[in-house]
């Protein structure tokens, strides 16, 4: 059983325990780096990632949370992926750089900024179908070299992965299907 952090100072933290647990693994909400540090691995929600960039600063996590993604896997959804990644797109300061990808924030505009439909899943080259929730989702517009994408909506790759850091612009935890939690605590050492 593995134990499975949720960065949980802000954003929709309670649906991944929800999904951690279906997968029959242990959840556990994190605020501070004594809790991090007993994990196996992390999950950074979505949410907004202004705010959560701030509570990062403000309660001393950066660090904790770098070391943490040099050794360990960490995945991050829709605000979370904005966090992991290089660019500062007007962001109260530097993203924790920790997947090489260049991201538009907001970049459904205003009409469609939320919506349902479906991503195709290529995982191990077998492509699959999953229900990909966007809510005010960032893009992924550039993917440095050690990045594999792992699903497309249209021509778009809305998720990705190195070797040990996953991002999704969309919002897995509100689907039901766990199919996308399984492959991040299955396929990440
Ligand atoms: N629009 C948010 C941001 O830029 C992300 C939205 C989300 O996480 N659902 O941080």
């Amino acid at each position: 059983k593995q134990k499975i952090g949720i960065l949980s100072l802000q954003g929709d933290f309670l649906k991944h325990k929800q999904a951690i647990e279906q997968c029959g693994h242990e959840a556990l909400y994190v605020r501070d780096a004594e809790t991090l540090q007993k994990c196996d691995k992390l999950i950074i929600p979505g949410g907004e990632s202004t705010t959560m960039l701030l509570l990062i600063d403000k309660l001393n996590l950066r660090e904790a949370l770098v070391d943490f993604g040099q050794t360990k896997a960490i995945m991050g959804t829709c605000a979370g992926l904005i966090v992991l990644a290089t660019t500062r797109e007007h962001l109260p300061s530097d993203p924790l750089k920790l997947i090489d990808i260049k991201v538009k924030r907001n970049a459904y505009g205003r009409q469609v900024d939320s919506f349902i439909d479906t991503v195709r899943l290529e995982f191990e080259g077998k492509e699959t179908t999953f229900e990909g929730v966007f809510i005010r989702a960032p893009k992924i517009v550039e993917l440095g070299a050690d990045v594999k994408p792992l699903a497309y909506h249209g021509q778009d790759v809305v998720m990705a992965r190195n070797q040990r850091i996953m991002v999704a612009t969309f919002h897995p935890e509100l689907t039901d299907d766990s199919t996308i939690h399984r492959y991040f605590i299955e396929n990440f050492g």
